[in-house]
């Protein structure tokens, strides 16, 4: 039997990142940089006000106080957006507003509500609203409620690195710099298709010994939760000429990555196995992890195939343990899913395979409590449902004690 690390390094080592493509920065939330962002300006790009109020020199207003308030002649007024004609010389302030340009000399904002014009401008009519001296009373240091230039961003500056993942704040910046496009790796394309004479489709009538198929969903869900492209390609008989059609259909979508789920089991894979090696390679893998022993890996007309097993949580287990870090490594990402520690809630034992228990979780005081979501069966979907998150038993262990703290890789945000 593989350990489940040797299992995924021999498939993370067939695995190369993607391609690059250029996408509009608006699309491009949540996908990868695929070179530095640079910044080309600075940012801000000119010195500004963080206030509404009057710009001065600072020595001006030296020894200004609530009780001896120190008058400048207004020499001009900037709203936002405009760039100042004029310089503010000794004895003189300029009303500005939040996010305008500094005049040249000004040194420092009064904020409005330290001057003796009080609590806010009227500047519905700007012109008639200007005071031809303001009263101020306070002192400021030099920079007082302005923001220099390049505050924020410096020219020259790598302000987001490649492979990052961008978030809502990187699009801000992207397009802050001028830029409405951005590089980007290609998305993962996932071909999806479930196999099995005993499978029926959601709107078809349930007959004796047949089942829906719930993998195609749920696997293409987990393909849309991190990025890829999924292509559930429907179902395909336990015929060969069947899942040789489904194959063919994934490779001519120029899929990256192809997966099925079922007949992998030993004495029930001869179909796919038969026509996976006509068209590529296979390798047929038992690994030391519970759900999900069997695994097939190979590749179709060059393209990577697993084979998941049919149970729908060994489905969902193996497509989370082996596929996601694979097709996040096309994607050009290395991260790992999101754990937490957690205290195990009641006495369980182990056949010594790693073994992902469902658990819920419960927060009491700093601590977190993981239950057992009950049956525990590799077919029972409802396990899943119930479950915040994947209680990882490691190789070996077969006796764990009530209180045991084991890693819990998560599954749900609402914790
Ligand atoms: P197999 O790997 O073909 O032996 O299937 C293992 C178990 O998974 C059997 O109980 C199948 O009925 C079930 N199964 C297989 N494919 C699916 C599917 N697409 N959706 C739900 N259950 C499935
Ligand atoms: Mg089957």
């Amino acid at each position: 039997m593989l350990s489940v690390d040797e299992a995924l390094s021999k498939i993370l080592e067939t695995f190369a990142t993607l391609p690059a493509e250029t996408i509009p920065v608006a699309e491009a939330l949540g996908r990868v940089l695929a070179q530095d962002v640079i910044a080309v300006e600075d940012l801000p790009p000119f010195p500004n006000s963080s206030m509404d109020g009057y710009a001065v020199r600072a020595a001006d207003v030296a020894k200004a106080g609530k009780d001896v308030p120190v008058s400048l002649a207004v020499v001009g007024d900037i709203p936002a957006g405009v760039a100042p004609q004029f310089s503010v010389y000794e004895g003189q302030a300029a009303r500005i507003m939040t996010g305008a340009m500094m005049p040249p000399g000004a040194d420092a904002v009064i904020p409005v509500e330290e001057t003796d014009e009080g609590n806010g401008f009227r500047t519905e009519n700007r012109a008639a609203t200007l005071r031809k001296h303001i009263g101020i009373l306070r002192t400021a240091k030099v920079g007082d409620y302005v923001r220099p230039i390049g505050e924020d961003i410096r020219v020259g500056q790598i302000v987001l690195h490649k492979r990052r993942v961008i978030r809502a704040a990187d699009l801000g910046v992207i397009v802050g710099l001028g830029q409405t496009e951005v590089q980007v790796i290609q998305r993962a394309k996932v071909a999806i298709l479930s196999t099995g004479d005993e499978l029926l489709t959601a709107d078809q009538p349930l007959e004796p010994g047949k089942i829906r198929d719930s993998n195609g969903y749920t696997i293409s869900a987990l393909c849309q939760q991190i990025g890829a492209i999924p292509n559930y390609l429907g179902i395909a008989r336990d015929t060969e000429a069947d899942v040789r059609d489904k194959l063919e259909q994934a490779l001519s979508w120029g899929a990256h990555v192809i997966l099925s789920t079922a007949g992998v089991s030993v004495g029930a894979f001869d179909v796919v196995r038969s026509v996976i090696e006509s068209m590529g390679t296979l390798g047929f893998w038992k690994i030391n992890l519970r759900p999900g022993k069997p695994l097939a890996f190979g590749n179709v007309g060059g393209v990577p195939y697993f084979g998941l097993p049919g149970n729908p949580v060994s489905a969902m287990v193996t497509f989370d343990v082996f596929a996601r870090p694979a097709i996040l490594k096309l994607m050009g990402r290395t991260d790992h899913a999101p754990t937490v520690e957690a205290e195990l809630a009641e006495p369980m034992t182990s056949d010594g395979r790693r073994t992902y228990m469902r658990v819920r979780l419960e927060r009491q005081d700093d601590r977190l409590i993981a239950y057992s979501t009950g049956t525990q069966s590799s077919g029972a979907l409802s396990s899943m449902v119930y479950a915040d998150g994947l209680m990882i038993v490691p190789d070996g262990m077969t006796d764990i004690p009530v209180g045991t703290k084991l890693k819990v890789r998560l599954l749900s945000e609402e914790i």
